[in-house]
């Protein structure tokens, strides 16, 4: 049932510098996460820092070895390392992306690289105990197979196929995870995994990473998850934004024009996920004739050009880029991007978007706006479940307050 897929590698990711207000070793370690290879004196010319303040914080980084010397080392001849980059072998982390049926766990190095996964039909709805001692079995076995001891774990990362408070680790009220309700997933996780646990749900992982991976010179980006729901998850000013109760993105409840008076799960009517989703889409074929049981069967018979299918998603995109239409006047994104099952239908869903988009937002709003397909497909959640921990483990002003991080190279 479970099987090991093949390692990947991440693209190498470019990162804002933080000039300016730099005072401790993680501002500077933040700045180096670009990857590129810098002298002290580059780093004192960039973050303003006197020279000796720049060698402390070089130490402390090199000890704690995430970053390490890059280029000539000129060893011989007895003088230091001359440029230092970021060492993303430094520390590992575990993201785990939970859905409805399905589970994927991936073991990431601090550039977000898969160094292994393990993909399982795993039922969510078996419950909270039974599904995290899965992850944590499989956590452990995970980090044999690389060769790492706990001690370079930095975290774990999990995403869920519903509301989740993120400051608690808790879903609410989830529709589709019975007994998960309150559950307090890090204290649980924790027990078998003694690392810091982060939990978001699964459209805001998604969305994490592919920013990540595959756009992080985008500051604000809308992630669109199309698969048997429809859900949104928004990237702003670099950083995931929840909203007060985590609740922000859940787009699929908006009203749309076209849905008239259809029923929704939610107990409204008319919303965009009852006509635009995997699931709506698979009922309207089913009802003219053509079986579907959900989205992936709808992205078959559209991969075999079966023409009510590409029709319905077509009329998905023009219906999904109504609603996106409105969130490009009022957020401004520099990038909407598309994933999710029904992405997986070729042109057609992304085609339906932009042409209602560009029809119906504003034109500076609409300037520099990129729409494209999700790109780190079925990786995506699982890396963003670890990119949650890195940024959370690297933020600069946790380890400028934090010192015990650094020296304790495991
Ligand atoms: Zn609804």
């Amino acid at each position: 049932m479970c099987f090991t897929v093949g390692v990947t590698d991440g693209s190498p990711v470019q990162r804002k510098p933080v000039a300016g207000a730099a005072t401790g070793a993680g501002t500077l370690l933040q700045l180096l996460r670009d990857g590129l290879p810098r002298t002290r004196s580059e780093l004192s010319a960039i973050t303003g820092l006197a020279r000796s303040t720049v060698t402390g914080r070089v130490d402390a980084l090199l000890a704690a070895g995430l970053i390490a010397p890059s280029g000539e080392t000129a060893s011989t001849g007895g003088r230091p390392p001359a440029t230092f980059a970021f060492n993303p072998a430094a520390r590992i982390v575990l993201g785990a992306d939970l859905g409805a049926t399905h589970a994927r766990l991936a073991v990431t190095d601090l550039a977000g690289n898969v160094l292994a996964a393990v993909n399982a039909d795993l039922d969510i709805a078996l419950g909270p105990k039974a599904v995290l001692d899965w992850t944590v079995e499989h956590g452990r076995k995970l980090l044999d197979e690389v060769d790492r001891p706990l001690g370079d774990l930095l975290g774990i990362g999990i995403g869920l196929p519903g509301p989740v408070e993120h400051s608690t680790g808790r879903a609410v009220n989830p529709p589709i995870m019975p007994g998960w309700d309150g559950f307090d997933v890090p204290a649980y996780v924790s027990e078998g995994l003694p690392v810091p646990v982060l939990v978001d749900n699964d459209v805001n992982i998604m969305a994490l990473g592919e920013h990540f991976t595959a756009w992080p010179e985008y500051e604000h980006l809308l992630f669109i998850k199309a698969a048997t729901g429809i859900g949104c998850g928004i990237i702003a000013s670099g950083q995931v934004y929840r909203g007060a109760q985590g609740a922000a993105g859940d787009m699929g409840h908006i009203q749309v024009a076209g849905a008239g008076d259809t029923h929704c799960r939610c107990g409204n009517t008319g919303c965009l996920e009852a006509v635009a989703s995997g699931a709506a889409i698979a009922a309207k074929l089913t009802e003219r004739g053509v079986a579907a049981r959900g989205s992936l069967d709808v992205v078959e018979l559209a991969r075999s050009g079966n023409v009510p299918a590409l029709r319905l998603i077509r009329q998905a995109g023009r219906d999904i880029g109504e609603v996106l239409a409105g969130a490009v006047n009022f957020f401004n994104p520099s990038i909407i991007v598309i994933g999710g099952s029904l992405a997986l239908a070729g042109d057609h869903l992304i085609a339906g978007v932009r042409e209602v988009i560009y029809q119906r937002s504003l034109p500076l709003a609409t300037r520099h706006l990129r729409i494209a397909a999700a790109r780190t497909g079925e990786s995506s959640g699982a890396i963003g479940a670890g990119v949650m921990v890195i940024e959370h483990a690297l933020d600069p002003a946790r380890l400028d307050s934090d010192s015990s991080f650094f020296g304790t190279n495991g």
